[in-house]
């Protein structure tokens, strides 16, 4: 497992939240997959991602059963954590209409790790259609 510094912990650990337009990948478009910081388990790939002016990188949808939804103790917002290690990720929203899929997982960027397309072998690029 990766050691995490005071502010990964807060997010990643005990649930909290990134300043909206602040995470390294709120604005960033490039061609990859995005991991789970702590266990490097693959979550979102660039095709999913778009654009939801919210502050936090968004994809619409994550990859195989990688992502798991928890509802919040507040029975408000549905919790989406690493399916592999339980770490914090963000919340998953539905019906706002902003893709296809009218799913927006809004994800804290410190949860993430970008590995780049070039970075990643033959056969993941194509597992992943990169
Ligand atoms: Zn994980």
């Amino acid at each position: 497992m990766k050691i995490l510094n005071e502010f990964e912990k807060h997010v990643l650990l005990e649930k909290g939240t990134e300043p909206p337009f602040s995470g390294e990948y709120n604005d960033f478009f490039e061609h990859g997959i995005y991991v789970c910081k702590m266990c490097e388990t693959p979550l979102f790939t660039s095709d999913s991602k778009f654009s939801g002016h919210c502050g936090w990188p968004s994809f619409d949808s994550s990859i195989g059963n990688n992502v798991k939804e928890v509802l919040d103790q507040d029975g408000m917002r549905t919790e989406i954590i690493c399916a592999n290690c339980g770490a914090h990720l963000g919340h998953v929203f539905r019906g706002e209409g902003f893709t296809m899929k009218n799913t927006r997982h809004c994800v804290n960027s410190i949860s993430l790790i970008f590995i780049p397309k070039d970075k990643l072998n033959h056969s993941l690029r194509t597992d992943y259609n990169l």
